[in-house]
């Protein structure tokens, strides 16, 4: 499995800092949650790690594999096996679902070593059946006119079907019904191996009643301030935020 380690990250947007100092380390086989007050810098983490222009690193760190994933243009994080499912996933016009995974998947492998369409449209029925994804959705445009579950799960087909070594999910349970969440969690779930790593990004502990993580860390005020084990997450739930304040003294 892959290591993406992430050493005193400090983040900011438009001149004002965001991040302050983060450090974290996500194994190949491992899953994170991090949780946290909203505005706290969990979506900044994620388009920091995976590169967005408007996010400026001015500290820190972020290798994986020992490789400097802030050297690399953001179609060279998803080649080295980063992945991003966003809180707000974009549309694309003009390109089909099935287009965009063909060729993510083939921008992924060796030049003469693409996936067959064969074998693609197959590997595509599979997960589509899984995720109980209508297989009319491979051929619309990306996201576009899609519900907020249908973008959700389309991540998760892309997960699937990408296979990165460690991805970012940023609230992709946000706005599911109860059904999609579990079809959401099942397709995570299925990545679970030795050679996935994975950063779930989540306001509630709700989806972590479906997958249990291995660690999860609290993120306030720009700094990962608490880690622990999936009984922190329910202390979360039942608690809130406040006795980590009190705890830390850390003042609103
Ligand atoms: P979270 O995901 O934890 O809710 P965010 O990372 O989205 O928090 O936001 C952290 C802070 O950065 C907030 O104060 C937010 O207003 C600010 N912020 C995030 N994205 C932008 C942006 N594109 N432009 C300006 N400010 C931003
Ligand atoms: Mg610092
Ligand atoms: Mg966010």
């Amino acid at each position: 499995g892959s290591v993406l380690e992430i050493r005193n990250l400090h983040v900011s947007i438009e001149d004002k800092e965001i991040l302050k100092g983060v450090d974290l380390t996500i194994k190949g086989g491992e899953f994170h949650a991090i949780m946290g007050p909203n505005g706290t810098g969990k979506s900044t983490l994620a388009s920091a790690i995976m590169g967005h222009p408007k996010y400026e690193v001015t500290e820190g760190t972020i290798t994986l594999d020992g490789e400097d994933v802030l050297e690399m243009e953001v179609d060279e994080r998803a080649r080295a096996g980063l992945f991003l499912a966003m809180q707000y996933p974009s549309e694309i016009s003009g390109v089909t679902t099935s287009d965009f995974l063909r060729s993510a998947i083939n921008a992924r492998r060796e030049e003469g070593n693409e996936v067959s369409l064969m074998k693609f449209i197959k590997e595509l029925d599979k997960d589509l059946d899984y995720l109980e994804i209508d297989g009319s959705m491979a051929t619309r445009y990306l996201n576009e006119g899609f519900s907020g579950g249908e973008k959700k799960r389309n991540e998760i087909l892309q997960l699937m079907q990408l296979k990165p070594e460690i991805a970012i999910l940023d609230e992709i349970d946000s706005g599911l019904d109860i059904d999609a969440l579990k079809v959401v969690s099942k397709g995570i779930n299925k990545m679970r191996g030795e050679n996935f790593g994975c950063l779930i990004i989540t306001h509630y502990q709700r989806l972590l009643n479906y997958i249990t993580p291995d660690y999860v860390h609290v993120m306030m005020q720009g700094r990962v301030v608490k880690s622990g084990g999936p009984e922190l997450a329910k202390r979360l739930e039942a608690e809130g935020y406040d006795w980590i304040k009190e705890e830390l003294g850390i003042e609103d």
